[in-house]
């Protein structure tokens, strides 16, 4: 069972590649309005060589964990990144990672539990709050959803579907923020009037997680 979890995750993780190789000009163009344009070839680097390290645990291992792949696609994701989305989405999937640990099954409290774990790993790493224009804007708007789903009874598909719909709203409304924090802040009359890069591409990756998990 525990095997056949790893695989879930590497399947997982190929399909936030596949959402971000579909959005990578759109992101860097984003980037570029307030940014340095390179949100969306450092989320494809990073998330490639997450892919391709959750690829390689589980075929060295064939009862690698959820937890030691999601470790590896982490810690290859910050490295090849570059840049602050990198750090923070790999050290975010790490923590989801060590909190859902190595069991042979899961329940909707534990993926509740994961998300907080990535939810506070981005929080405590880029220090950024709500209304700063960051992807934290969506993503405690994605957070909270979840856990009341959750809390609600909804099963796993159902209670990202929902907070999927949540944090691409929530990422829409960064438009009319000016950004506090990380690099667009020099430029942040050009950036009104546009949604963040960061907020938006974890917007399209929840959303397609849920479809993923859905399916
Ligand atoms: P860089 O800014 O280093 O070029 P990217 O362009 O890949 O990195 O990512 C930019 C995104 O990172 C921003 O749109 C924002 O969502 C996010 N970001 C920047 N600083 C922070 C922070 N301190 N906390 C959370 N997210 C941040
Ligand atoms: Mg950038
Ligand atoms: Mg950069």
């Amino acid at each position: 069972a525990a095997a056949a979890l790893g695989l879930h995750a590497v399947s997982a993780i190929a399909a936030v590649r596949d959402v971000v190789v579909e959005h990578e000009q759109e992101l860097g163009n984003l980037d570029a309005i307030a940014g340095d344009g390179d949100h969306g070839i450092g989320m494809r680097r990073g998330v490639d060589a997450a892919v391709a390290a959750a690829r390689s645990t589980a075929s060295n291992d064939v009862g690698a964990s959820v937890h030691s792949i999601l470790a590896a696609a982490g810690e290859a994701w910050s490295e090849k990144a570059g840049g602050t989305s990198g750090a923070l989405w790999g050290t975010a999937v790490i923590a989801a990672g060590a909190a859902l640990g190595n069991k042979d099954s899961y329940t909707s409290r534990d993926a509740a539990a994961a998300v907080e774990a990535f939810s506070s790993a981005i929080t405590e790493l880029g220090k950024a709050e709500l209304g700063d224009k960051t992807m934290v804007d969506a993503l405690l708007p994605f957070r909270d959803a979840f856990t009341a789903a959750i809390s609600g009874g909804a099963p796993v598909g159902r209670a990202l579907a929902v907070a999927a719909a949540a944090a691409r709203s929530a990422a829409e409304q960064t438009a009319k923020l000016r950004p506090l924090k990380g690099r667009a802040r020099p430029l942040a009359e050009k950036s009104v009037g546009h949604p963040d890069p960061g907020a938006v591409s974890f917007g399209l990756i929840v959303e397609r997680l849920g479809r993923h998990i859905d399916a």
